[in-house]
């Protein structure tokens, strides 16, 4: 009882010294209280006293004992003292490394972070200075990263950011430097490079082993790289700089499509600082009445009627002049404004397809682009429904195109939005095709109406063996899917005979014509249509067959 209790107290006590101090004094209490209690108690002492008395020295031996306990209470307290000693400095070592570890290493990631990339790029600068070779400095940011993270939470974005620097880490060399610099955005830095060209493969292996699809909490996704890239000592010997210009290069590979690569150069630094300017006029653009649209007709390749018409976007500012849809809408993507400029070409298409049905002319289809973000957008199928709505157009005369690389970004919710959209009665056509990473599987899920056989393709045939033969079998697999297919930039007769004889059903290029205005387009409805009306199928004569216009479609 007396015991069970003691010990309880004694738990207790050991419990509320439990901190390294405290436990040291409460050790050496113990120890004091039973070296007492034994001085006290047991015959072992009184013996002691008996010898020491035959010694006759008994005020000396009881003191010579006294000084005995104090002893082993000594050699106990530094030995414990020395033990807690060794404790302290393995805690001290370990908070170290910690602190190091926060001040140069992602946690993250565990890749060497800002302060280190700094640290080890001047390092490599001076060798590379020394040894009079050439040394690289990769800026890597991750393509519509915010997008994941705005969908699939921080948590999932962390996860691609940790699988991506594994992969990117996994075809590097030792001597290499993969850092995470911030958010999204990597530093690879290359000490003594032998040529550009070595660069570039390096590159190429980068976004293609980050193109492979990730599973990430059973769910599948793709993401895709931009990289930018400055030289040492080529484009600049100070690392700072390095960095920046291997920065803009990056924004460059952005605004060319993103999953590039780009080497940052004077021209590369001017065409940044004129996006820079571009981004900056987009915002007021549609206020200002500064977009328009033009409109490719779009031909049977058997009886050469007009079938339809693409609705191209044109931007046309002040200061800039004419900008490119190719230069404009990415930067459109990028800052959001793409989703109101959507909304624009849809109601303005719509509108004008009407137009064109109540001037009596025969109804065409409207073809009208669709950018990833606009598909992206929870209110897209409730725009495409208002717009049909309000210019009381049939849902049979629009369809939407997206491009493969579109519909890749987010395949599930890409799917249910595709299903509603077709469910309006319009129709969809996968765009570009041939250019992407399309898989049978996608096509089977995807389910559009048409395929459009990129320009790319058609370009170099019948000429080109490798570009035929992939044209051929292009149009043999959208027949064996009971697809339609056109076929995009047809600009000569050849292209055009060779066309005839597959199963394509419609052409649009500027052998028939250039994309026109709408006043143009009215000219071309009425001396191609009304002819068409007076007698059955008189074929469509090709006009503004002229190569030179510039960019045919966007
Ligand atoms: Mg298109």
């Amino acid at each position: 009882m007396f015991n069970s209790s003691l010990l309880t107290a004694m738990k207790s006590a050991a419990q509320k010294l439990n901190t390294p101090f405290r436990r040291e004094v409460g050790v050496i209490l113990v120890i004091s209280i039973i070296a007492f209690w034994f001085a006290q108690h047991y015959d072992f002492f009184e013996e002691l006293v008996e010898v020491s008395r035959d010694y006759e020295h008994y005020e000396l031996d009881e003191l010579f004992i006294l000084l005995k306990i104090a002893g082993i209470g000594l050699i106990v307290i530094i030995y414990r003292h020395s033990l807690y000693l060794k404790q302290e400095i393995m805690r001290r070592e370990e908070a170290e490394t910690k602190i190091l570890k926060m001040a140069f290493y992602d946690s993250l990631t565990g890749l060497a972070n800002r302060n280190l990339c700094h640290d080890r790029l001047e390092h490599i600068l001076a060798h590379s200075e020394r040894q009079q070779t050439q040394s690289a400095v990769l800026f890597i940011d991750l393509d519509n990263f915010k997008e994941i993270n705005d969908n699939q939470g921080h948590t999932y974005g962390d996860e691609v950011l940790k699988q991506v620097s594994t992969r990117m880490n996994g075809i590097l060399r030792s001597e290499d430097t993969l850092s995470r610099f911030a958010g999204d955005e990597f530093v690879i830095l290359l000490d003594s490079v032998k040529s550009i060209t070595d660069i570039s493969i390096l590159a190429k292996r980068l976004l293609a082993q980050a193109a492979l699809p990730y599973t990430i909490n059973g769910k599948d996704m793709t993401i895709s790289l931009s990289i930018g890239i400055a030289l040492f000592p080529t484009d600049s010997t100070d690392p700072d700089e390095l960095i920046n210009q291997a920065d803009t290069a990056m924004y460059h590979a952005k605004s060319e499509g993103k999953n590039t690569y780009r080497f940052f150069s004077k021209a590369l630094d001017e065409e940044a600082k004129r996006t820079i300017l571009i981004r900056s006029h987009l915002r007021k653009a549609l206020e200002k009445k500064e977009f328009s649209l033009v409109y490719q007709p779009i031909i049977d390749s058997k009886n050469k009627q007009l079938k339809g018409a693409e609705a191209l976007i044109r931007w046309n500012n002040p200061i800039l002049g004419e900008v490119s849809p190719v230069v404009f809408i990415p930067i459109a993507e990028e800052t959001g404004l793409i989703a109101e400029i959507g909304r624009w070409v849809l109601d303005k298409a719509c509108q004008q397809n009407k137009q064109w049905q109540l001037s009596g002319y025969q109804p065409i289809v409207m073809s009208v682009n669709m950018s990833a973000r606009q598909l992206q957008n929870d209110t897209v199928v409730q725009d495409v429904e208002y717009y049909l709505q309000t210019h009381k157009l049939a849902p049979k005369y629009l369809e939407l195109e997206l491009t493969e690389t579109t519909v890749m970004q987010d395949i599930d919710s890409a799917i249910k939005r595709l299903k509603q959209l077709k469910q309006l009665g319009i129709t969809l056509a996968l765009d570009d095709f041939g250019t992407g990473y399309s898989s049978m599987s996608y096509l089977r899920k995807l389910k559009p109406n048409r395929l459009k056989i990129d320009r790319s393709f058609i370009k170099n045939t019948p000429d080109n063996v490798e570009d035929t033969i992939t044209t051929e079998a292009i149009i043999a697999l959208a027949n064996n899917l009971k697809l339609k297919i056109t076929a995009e930039g047809v600009e000569t007769a050849e292209q055009l005979k060779f066309i005839e004889a597959t199963l394509c059903d419609s052409v649009q290029g500027f052998y028939f014509s250039k994309p026109l205005t709408p006043h143009d387009f009215f000219e071309y409805l009425a001396s191609t249509q009304a002819a068409l009306i007076n007698s059955d199928s008189t074929p469509i004569k090709p006009v503004g067959n002229n190569l030179t216009t510039g960019q045919q479609e966007a």
